[in-house]
C-alpha cells in the first residue's frame, strides 16, 4: 500500500495536490477537515461540537478525528492506498494512526511536508476566504490562531516522521505541476 501523510501549515496547498495523487494513484484521500465539514452540514451532535472549535481557528479533540479516520479505513479495505490530508495534526493522533495502521498490517509510506512562507500563508487564506464561504478563512485573527494551533501542536508532528526516517519536506511555493513533480519523485525513492 501506499500510505502518504501530507503535511503543512493551512494554506499550504494540500488539497490541491491531494487532487492530483488520487487521480494519478488511484487513492483515497482523507481529509479530517473535510470529514468534520461534511459532519456540520448534516447537521450532525457531531458536527455541531466540531464547529465551536474550528470557527475559533482551535483543534477539535483527538478522539474525535481518530475515531472518524478509523472509520474509513474500515469503509475501505481494499484501497490500494490513502492520502492522509490534515490528519495526523497531533503526535497523539500519529500515534493512533500507526496503532491503526498496524492492526491492518500495513503502515505510513512516508509523510511530505509543503514549505510556504506565513506571508503567503495568509494571503491565500484570505483569498480562499473569498469563495469557500469558510469561517476561519475569513477574518486575519482566527487564521492567526490556525497557524498558532499548528505551531504549537502540529509541527511536533513532523519531528515524530523524522525519528521514523519517513519525513521529506519540499518547497511548497511554485507552480502546483513543479509542485507535484517534487511530490512525485519523493514517491518514486519510497
Ligand atoms: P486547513 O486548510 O487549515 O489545513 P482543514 O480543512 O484541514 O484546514 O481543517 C479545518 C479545521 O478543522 C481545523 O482548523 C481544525 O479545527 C479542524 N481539524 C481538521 N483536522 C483536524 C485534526 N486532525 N485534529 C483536530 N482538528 C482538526
Amino acid at each position: 500500500m501506499l500510505n502518504l501523510v501530507l503535511f503543512g501549515p493551512p494554506g499550504a496547498g494540500k488539497g490541491t495536490q491531494s487532487q492530483k495523487l488520487i487521480e494519478k494513484y488511484g487513492l483515497i484521500h482523507l481529509s479530517t477537515g473535510d470529514l468534520l465539514r461534511g459532519e456540520i452540514s448534516q447537521g450532525t451532535e457531531l458536527g455541531l461540537e466540531a464547529k465551536k472549535l474550528m470557527d475559533e481557528g482551535l483543534l477539535v479533540p483527538d478522539a474525535v478525528v481518530i475515531g472518524m479516520i478509523s472509520n474509513k479505513l474500515d469503509a475501505n479495505k481494499t484501497a490500494k492506498g490513502f492520502i492522509f490530508d490534515g490528519f495526523p495534526r497531533t503526535v497523539a493522533q500519529a500515534e493512533a494512526l500507526d496503532e491503526l495502521l498496524k492492526s491492518k498490517q500495513s503502515a505510513i509510506s512516508g509523510m511530505i511536508a509543503l514549505q510556504v512562507n506565513d506571508t503567503e500563508l495568509e494571503h491565500r487564506l484570505l483569498l480562499r476566504g473569498k469563495d469557500s464561504g469558510r469561517p476561519d478563512d475569513a477574518n486575519p485573527e482566527i487564521i492567526r490562531k490556525r497557524v498558532k494551533e499548528y505551531n504549537d501542536k502540529t509541527a511536533p508532528v513532523a519531528g515524530f516522521y523524522k525519528d521514523q526516517h519517513k519525513f521529506t519536506s519540499i518547497n511548497g511555493m511554485g507552480s502546483i505541476d513543479e509542485i507535484f513533480a517534487a511530490i512525485d519523485h519523493v514517491i518514486a525513492s519510497y
